[in-house]
This record gives structure tokens, sequence and C-alpha cells, in this order.
């Protein structure tokens, strides 16, 4: 009997478990760790930080996609790593576990790059609680307003114009109405602004499709001042600097912070060869120094053919991961052999939501907009949804709210 051990059940960890559920009925044994009981869907912490979204539309009970004839699942935060010993440590659990393989799934954390007061300052977006956390915040603002009367508590400033920045104002353009009926005025009182250092936003996309991106947020009343560098951030203001200028700076009552993610600092922590919590694997999605740990999803770089930069992180390449590192340990188990063939991976495409009815990105090479796009959103949302959580929580959780 094999021991598996996954820890965190991201889109990374939680597909790898489900899908050696189903290829493996016979000689294995997986222990899944998590720090809470569910799984969230990441790429719609916007929709809850905003409150277009509940929590629990975004999230399911790990237990519904468990077997607890193969896996036993542990609500626990991992502190350790020993890759020497073959050991995983709890923070509240005395007994160590033991595996024979281990799979490393433990995701993204928000990355301040240093700027003073970030991390005081500014809300990350990174997880449920986070989310949550905001849309209090902004909620108890609209309510100060009604007292305070000061525009600030109407003021909502992103810090970062890139892929979950956008997204994020989309959202918040949505929520608006309800934001100001909370507050007493009417829903243009309230102020969204984007504040971004490049000027050349969304690099993923053609100039042509990009721009279309930006127009749309602005033209649904979003400032951005791009091309501004963020210099600092104190309780309520962001202090930046465009071009040469002097610095100049903002106040608002709410300032989040979206400007990138790294990998999981406890990869470094565990004396794994990482860059910001992210270590470059092997074909095989293996730790270069440990065949027997595979590192997938936010915590891995892989390398394109070309060689050049990694892949970016994405829910997407995490979920292709996934696909392979179960295939891999069936490999492994039945035959004592890696799978003859290497990771590859064929991006499907990328779309940016803004709001629940626009969007722009490109998919399977055609560049889709406005209302079409939205609908693609959430036709990848739904397949991910089927293919980890299984018709249960497709229909319970899933986007079909496509023609409205
Ligand atoms: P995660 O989803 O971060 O999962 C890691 C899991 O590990 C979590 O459940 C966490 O609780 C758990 N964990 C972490 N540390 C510990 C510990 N010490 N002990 C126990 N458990 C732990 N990607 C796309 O492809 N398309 C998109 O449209 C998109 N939109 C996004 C929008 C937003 C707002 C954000 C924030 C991200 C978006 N992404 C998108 C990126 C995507 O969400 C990530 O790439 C993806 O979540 C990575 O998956 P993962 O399984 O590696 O990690």
């Amino acid at each position: 009997m094999k021991e598996v051990v996954v820890l965190g059940a991201g889109y990374a960890g939680l597909k790898t478990v489900v899908l050696l559920q189903k290829k493996l009925k016979n000689n294995i044994h997986i222990t899944l760790v998590n720090r809470n009981s569910y799984h969230y869907e990441a790429t719609d912490l916007h929709e809850t930080a905003a409150g277009t979204q509940s929590a629990s539309r975004i999230s399911y009970p790990i237990s519904d996609v468990i077997n607890p004839q193969i896996t036993t699942f542990i609500q626990d935060e991992v502190v350790k790593i020993d890759s020497e010993k073959k050991t995983v440590k709890l923070a509240g659990h005395e007994e160590l576990l033991h595996y024979d393989y281990c799979v490393l799934g433990l995701g993204f954390v928000s990355e301040t790059f240093g700027i003073p007061g970030a991390k005081e300052n500014a809300f990350p977006i990174t997880n449920v609680k986070e989310a949550l956390a905001i849309y209090d915040h902004i909620i108890a603002k609209m309510k100060d307003y009604r007292t305070s009367h000061n525009p600030e508590d109407l003021h909502i400033i992103i810090c970062g114009g890139g892929f979950t920045g956008i997204e994020l104002a989309g959202a918040l353009v949505d929520a608006r109405p309800s934001y100001a009926k909370i507050a007493g005025v009417s829903p243009n009182e309230i102020k969204i602004t984007i504040i971004e250092a490049s000027t050349r936003l969304m690099p993923m996309f053609s100039e042509d499709l990009a721009d279309y991106g930006v127009n749309l947020v602005k033209n649904l009343g979003v400032q951005l001042l791009d091309g501004s560098r963020i210099s600092k951030i104190e309780p309520g203001k962001v202090s930046y600097r465009h071009a040469d200028e002097e610095e100049q700076s903002m106040t608002a009552g709410t300032i989040i912070w979206t400007t990138g993610v790294s990998g999981n600092p406890l990869m470094e922590e565990c004396g794994f060869n990482a860059k910001r919590g992210r270590v470059l694997v092997t074909d095989h999605l293996t730790d270069p120094q440990h065949d027997d740990i595979y590192i997938i999803g936010d915590v891995a770089a892989v390398m394109p053919p070309d060689g050049k930069r990694p892949y970016p992180t994405t829910a997407q390449i995490a979920l292709a991961m996934a696909d392979y590192t179960a295939e891999d340990i069936v490999s492994r188990i039945k035959t004592g052999k890696h799978e003859e063939k290497p990771f590859t991976y064929k991006s499907l495409g990328t779309v940016a939501s803004v709001g629940n009815t626009h969007g722009f990105g490109e998919a399977m090479g055609h560049e889709l907009r406005g209302y079409l796009a939205s609908v693609m959103k959430k036709i990848i949302a739904d397949r991910s949804l089927m293919e980890t959580g299984g018709i249960k929580e497709l229909l319970s959780k899933g986007r079909f709210d496509l023609y409205h």
C-alpha cells in the first residue's frame, strides 16, 4: 500500500486527489491536508470581495468529493515538510505524516514587493477570509458615510491594474448600486480608482484587445491612473509617483492590494530551492532534488519549451498539472516508472470578466469581447467545477446565469 500525502486543497491538490481516487481503488491511501474544511474557487474571489457572489457560492465542503475508503482528510495547517525523512508536520497534530509520494499544492500569497505600508494598510485578496474582510470593510465605510458625509468613505482604491485588479474593478462596478443604497447616495458618487505602474496593461493580450478591456472598465466609470508607481501606503492614503513628477497621494476609505502574488513562503522555509515561493520543477513536475515530491500549481515554476520565462501561474495550468501528477503517480505505483511523456501545457486561453455581463480575452485562438467573453468565462469556470467537484457542485454552484 502506497501512502500519498497531498498538501493543499486548491485547484492543484484537490483535483489530484479526485483523479487518484478514480484511477486507483487499491494499493493506495491518500491523506489530504488543508487549512480549511472547504475548497474555494480562487478565480472568483474578487466577486466575494465586492459582494456580488457569496462565499458559499464560490466554495464547497472538501468532504463532498472525498472517498473515505481511500482518502483521509485532515483540516490543519502544514508547518514543515522534511524531504529527507519524508515526513510532514502539522500545527495541530503531534504525530508526523509519513509519505511515499508527497504532492505540494500550497498555492499563492500576496506579494507586496517591499512597498512600505502595503502589508499593514491595504487589504490583500488571496483567500475567502480576506475577500470577506474587504466586503465587510466596504459596507462599514458605506454605513459610516451616512453620519460622516466624508466622500473618502465612498472611495475604493485598487492598487494594481493586472488581471485581478481589472476583474475586481468590474465586480465593484456591478456592486455600486447596492453600496450607494447603504450610503444613501447615487451610484456615481461611489468612486473606484485603479493605480497601476505600467502604461501597457494586460500584456498577455494584443494591444488592441488590452485597450478594449481598459476602455471597457473606464467607460463603466472607473478612474485609471496608469504609469503611476506606488511608493507607500499609509492608513487611508496611497502615495505614488507619475513618471518624473513629484510624489502625489490619494485618500480612500478602502484600499485593496492586487499588484501580484508569489508562491507559498513555506517552500523556502522548508529548504526547497524556491524563488518567490516557486520551485523550478522537472519534466515530471517533481522537485529536482526529491523525485518523490510533486510540486504543482502556484508553488511550481514550469519552463515552456522556449525556456525563456516560466508559464504564468494560473488555475488553468494548476489543473493541468493535477491531471499529469495523478497519471504519473498511477504509473509509478503500477509499473515503478514515470510516465513516458513529460508534462506539456497548452493554454486554452485567458478571459477576464468585467462584472457579470462584460469581459474580454482570447480562447482557442479567437479574441472575445463583451458579453460573449463573459459567457466564455462562465463556461470555463463551470468546466473546472465539474471536473473537480462533480455534478453536485456544478448544479449547486455553477454559473448558469448566461442570459442576463
Ligand atoms: P490555491 O488555489 O491557492 O490553493 C492552495 C490551497 O492550499 C488553499 O486551499 C489553501 O488554504 C491551502 N494552504 C495554503 N497554505 C497552507 C498550509 N500551510 N497548510 C494547509 N493548507 C494550506 N487563474 C486563472 O487561470 N484564470 C482566472 O481567471 C483567474 N482569476 C483570478 C482572480 C483572482 C481574484 C485571483 C486571486 C486569482 C486568479 N487566478 C486565475 C489565479 C488562480 O486562482 C491561481 O493560479 C490558482 O488558485 C492556483 O491554484 P493552486 O491549487 O496552486 O493554489
